[in-house]
């Protein structure tokens, strides 16, 4: 499994699935979700509303998916990532969780290529360094199946720099 780093806009992205930050109502909000919404069109949040009235909505450290609507992806992976208090309660575990869980539905999905933002680096203010130890470590260390590329795709400058240091 190859290991990528861009620096850019995922909405952009030629990844079977791109993952969204999203949060636990999965209607949409700022950040890369508002992005991933307003490029996807409404098919996206049609379908995370379907979800919603099946499960009510997306607990934190989970993974749910939609198709990716007018996304060059074929899918759109929804992950809440925690937002960050002090990190002693279960924020990196939880973090850590939807890296997992989006390659395990990835896999489920049987494809090969799937790009991530810098899942709860924004609003939800987990400290970059140890948000991107934590993105790399479990990528680096998940045995693949069906995946060949996993792309790190940053959009913000010091995030870039973060990870190019820890590749
Ligand atoms: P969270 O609520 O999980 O913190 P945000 O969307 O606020 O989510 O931020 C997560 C990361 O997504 C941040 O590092 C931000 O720079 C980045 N981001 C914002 N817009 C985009 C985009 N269009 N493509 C990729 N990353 C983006």
């Amino acid at each position: 499994m190859e290991i990528e780093l861009v620096k850019g806009d995922i909405t952009k992205e030629k990844t079977d699935a791109i993952v969204n930050a999203a949060n636990n109502s999965l209607l949409g909000g700022g950040g890369v979700d508002g992005a991933i919404h307003r490029a996807g069109g409404p098919l996206i949040l049609e379908e995370c509303k379907a979800i919603r009235s099946r499960q009510g909505g997306c607990p934190t450290g989970e993974a749910v998916y939609t198709s990716g609507g007018n996304l060059l992806a074929k899918f759109v992976i929804h992950t809440v990532g925690p937002v960050w208090k002090d990190g002693t309660g279960q924020e990196k575990k939880q973090l850590q969780s939807c890296y997992l869980q989006s390659m395990q539905l990835a896999e489920k999905l049987k494809i090969k290529s799937i790009a991530f933002p810098n899942i709860s680096t924004g609003v939800y203010g987990f400290p970059k360094k140890e948000a991107a130890q934590i993105a790399i470590e479990t990528i680096k260390d998940y045995k693949a199946s069906s995946i060949e590329l996993v792309r790190f795709v940053c959009f913000d400058e010091e995030n870039y720099h973060l990870y190019k240091d820890l590749l």
